[in-house]
């Protein structure tokens, strides 16, 4: 076949035959790929090494950075050129500015002094995961667009399920972050509230459709409202307990008087791991409100989900199980590189009624066992997500990620030990998994000073480059976080974090 074509190319010429378009399917020739640029394997052979290289090098010294980068905002706007280049660049030189240029000015989560916010690490099988995901560049649109990213994420997913003791059966799909699969879930919520109206022969009034959550909850709950055209107050915060967990009575009482204003609840959203605090809202109290009313369930356990993994810790899941929808982000604290997020669905009919929109030029053959994830999501284009964790999973197997996520919570029960024993320091909530939340509280000080000092002491902590924390506010106290969740953290660091507290919080006092 391959040779009739190159005999008939020869024999009839083409018109533009001194283009070098090479019909016969090997590689373009050299004069071609001049003309556009492309990099050959060999280069690529040869760079490719130069940039794992490098990675290698800043996994094995993490520390050469600065956590936080000493810049000010707008610097590397100006630093770079207005316009891109009209000619090619060499890729060594593109290399060199990468170092050069954009490292200075990166904040480093890989830095096992990063204990902001919730602490992560793309760990380094994640990494060449992504690199084969990029290189393969599948784009999961139908199951026939790429059999293997369809089929992989139902396998990993299932094997997740698995190790969280959560139901195998249910619906699981990868979406970009917890953020969008809690849409994803609202979406589903008011789709099933939408067929119960009908079903019932209600009026259906967007407007007056309610959904309930804490007010400790994540602000991505509150901006699905946003997103899908409902009214902003109709998202009910409900009150929490002293350990920032929702409280079931005030949400029973919110649901009646709703009920009893003409209001529609249609969803309430309970966490596992809230943000601020990493609280546990009561799970299986929420599951039979929700079942006494017929609104759906939906479990946020974005960061602390994967703590499910531990016999010790799967008590924080119980009741999920009764879950309409559930999410967790193997991005935040399973080791995988962002973005992955694990959305299972215990009704996938309904994110299907709500999002299946099929063009004609997206049809293909039914079969059963071929499902299109475009059809429950709002994304048509998917990555090849499942590739990485299937890479973190098996390459960490559930013992070493167990063995992992022990550490980090032993190091941070060390730290908040630390923090109940010295007479000027409090702890402001409770530690289930690896976050520590306090402040410094020296005695004889003014409540009304504490705020500013504390904030001043983060800022001192964070200025030394050692270390990055993040703050919340809790009862209107200024909160200190320090979250631990990076792999490459030691008890060193944890211990020298101490250090520094006592240090730059006696200057916080004095300055
Ligand atoms: C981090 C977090 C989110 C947001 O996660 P993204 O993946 O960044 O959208 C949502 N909910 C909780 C409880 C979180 O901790």
């Amino acid at each position: 076949m391959a040779d009739d074509e190159t005999v008939r190319n020869e024999s009839e010429g083409f018109p533009n035959s001194d283009a070098a378009f090479d019909l016969t399917g090997g590689s373009p020739e050299p004069e071609l790929r001049e003309l556009i640029g492309d990099m050959s394997p060999d280069e690529f052979r040869r760079f490719g090494h130069q940039a794992v290289d490098w990675l290698a090098d800043y996994f094995e010294h993490p520390e050469r950075y600065p956590v936080q980068p000493d810049v000010t905002p707008g610097a590397l706007v100006d630093a770079l050129p207005r316009s891109a280049p009209d000619q090619g660049e060499p890729m060594d030189r593109i290399l060199a500015d990468f170092e050069r240029q954009i490292v200075p000015h990166v904040t480093h989560w890989n830095h096992p002094g990063f204990m902001g916010y919730f602490a992560t690490s793309g760990s380094m099988p994640g990494v060449l995961a992504e690199a084969l995901i990029a290189g393969l560049n599948n784009i999961g649109l139908l199951w026939k667009t790429s059999p293997a990213l369809v089929e992989l994420e139902q396998v990993t997913l299932r094997w997740l399920a698995e190790w969280l003791g959560l139901p195998k059966d249910w619906f699981g799909m990868t979406l970009a972050g917890a953020s969008v699969a809690s849409l994803h879930a609202v979406i589903a919520a008011r789709e099933a509230a939408k067929e119960q109206a009908r079903v019932n022969g209600k009026r259906f009034d967007l407007d007056k459709l309610t959904l309930y959550t804490s007010e400790q909850a994540h602000s991505s709950i509150e901006k699905t409202m946003l997103v899908l055209g409902l009214p902003r107050e109709n998202c009910r915060k409900v009150g929490v307990d002293d350990e920032f967990r929702m409280r079931a009575e005030l949400l029973e009482n919110l649901i009646q008087e709703d009920l009893a204003g003409g209001f529609q609840p249609f969803c309430i959203v309970g966490t596992i791991g809230t943000t601020s605090t990493t609280s546990v809202d009561p799970i299986a109290a929420l599951a039979d409100i929700a079942e006494s009313h017929s609104l759906w369930f939906h479990v946020d356990a974005a960061y602390a989900g994967a703590a499910g993994i531990l016999p010790e810790k799967r008590h924080y899941l119980d009741g999920c199980e009764r879950a309409d929808t559930f999410l967790l982000n193997p991005h935040k604290w399973l080791f995988t590189p962002m973005d992955l997020t694990a959305f299972y669905c215990r009704r996938p009919e309904e994110l299907r009624q709500a999002l299946s929109l099929v063009p004609a030029y997206l049809r293909s053959e039914q079969d059963e066992r071929a499902v299109n994830f475009m059809e429950y999501a709002v994304p048509l284009g998917r990555r090849f997500r499942a590739l990485k964790l299937w890479f973190v999973m098996r390459y960490f197997g559930r013992a070493g990620l167990m063995a992992n996520l022990r550490e980090h919570i032993r190091l941070a029960e060390g730290f908040g030990k630390r923090v109940d024993e010295h007479p000027d320091f409090e702890r402001i909530a409770l530690t289930p998994f690896s976050v520590v939340c306090f402040r410094y509280k020296p005695a004889g000080v003014d409540e009304g000073r504490l705020n500013a000092i504390n904030q001043r002491l983060i800022e001192a902590i964070n200025a030394t480059g050692e270390f990055f924390l993040s703050s919340t506010v809790l009862h209107d106290q200024f909160t200190l976080r320090v979250a631990i969740g990076n792999i490459h953290t030691r008890e060193k660091h944890v211990e020298r974090l101490w250090e520094l507290m006592l240090e730059k919080s006696s200057e916080a006092l004095t300055s």
